[in-house]
């Protein structure tokens, strides 16, 4: 009896959300994300993620952001703009990626918002060593150029497309061994991203080796949020194919084993499907609540 009052409290903190859009004003996200029944935490992008520059954050706005996240009890994330590469040996693109990197850190900041998921980026053929040492230099100057901010960068695990850094957790341990700031850095661990690259989830046995193999390589206190994502390609298949939750080579059996994983019970959870015509955020979430068992 203790035993159940225990997990159905820790199943209770979980947090389950979605990306969510800022469209029209920033503080619109919270409304959308409490009407996609988003518990704990949601995900935006700061300003349009396909454009290099960004309007200045309105002041009000970001402080209703703020206090409309706090009330529904929400710690959301945001997720860098999808042009910058970090890892670019071109040194133009690479500074002006930076540039982009220590935007967006000071954005979250003004929105209280504490995690910015970034990609590792493309090494575009030159090698993954001068891969891994852009991504890590990239941190390093974003680092040390907001100082006393707590905005934590956390690096999200590739697919492992063509020239891509951090698919393999090797990699993923590597650069932040070489990055050395445990207080700004951290992973997001993209499940549809790590099946891609070979790791299974689809199995309670699979989930829990691959999970096991994560905490051996980088550490699951290194571990701060969790994309959740089903997969369109194969294991193995190198490809960044998002699916909706169940539909995907992962299915249901594989997160409802990977939700079960007492390791991942702290850590918050956020989707990122497809927008299409099979289902819906709203669809999504929910799923994604059934195979936690929070409805
Ligand atoms: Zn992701
Ligand atoms: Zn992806």
């Amino acid at each position: 009896m203790e035993n159940r009052q225990v997990v159905s409290l820790a199943r209770f903190k979980r947090s389950v959300g979605i990306h969510v859009s800022i469209a029209g004003k920033v503080d619109l996200a919270v409304d959308r994300a409490l009407e996609l029944g988003c518990i704990g935490t949601f995900q935006i992008f700061t300003c349009s993620p396909r454009r290099w520059t960004a309007k200045p954050l309105d002041e009000p706005q970001a402080e209703l952001f703020q206090e409309k996240a706090s009330r529904s009890k929400f710690a959301p994330v945001a997720h860098m703009p999808y042009m910058p590469n970090l890892a670019s040996p071109d040194g133009k693109f690479h500074s002006e990626s930076v540039d982009v990197l220590i935007r967006e850190i000071k954005r979250c900041g003004a929105l209280g918002i504490s995690g910015l998921v970034v990609h590792y980026g493309s090494h575009m053929g030159s090698s993954i060593e001068d891969g891994h040492a852009r991504i890590v230099s990239a941190c390093k100057k974003a680092i040390g150029s907001t100082q006393g901010s707590n905005v934590r960068i956390l690096l999200e695990n590739s697919a492992g497309t063509r020239n891509s850094v951090g698919s393999k957790f090797e990699d993923v341990r590597n650069v932040l061994d070489c990055i050395g700031d445990e207080k700004r850095t951290g992973v997001c661990f993209d499940t549809c991203h790590a099946f891609a690259s070979g790791y299974d989830l689809r199995t309670t046995e699979s989930a829990q080796k691959t999970i096991l193999e994560f905490d051996e390589t980088v550490g699951l206190e290194r571990l701060f949020l969790i994309h959740v994502n089903d997969s369109k390609a194969d294991i193995g298949e190198g490809r960044d194919r998002h699916e909706h939750i169940g539909l995907g080579k992962i299915g249901d059996k594989g997160f409802r084993s990977f939700f079960a994983l007492k390791e991942l019970i702290d850590i918050p959870l956020v989707l990122e499907t497809p927008i299409d015509q099979k289902l819906g955020d709203k669809e999504n979430v929910a799923h994604a609540k059934k195979l936690l068992d929070l409805e």
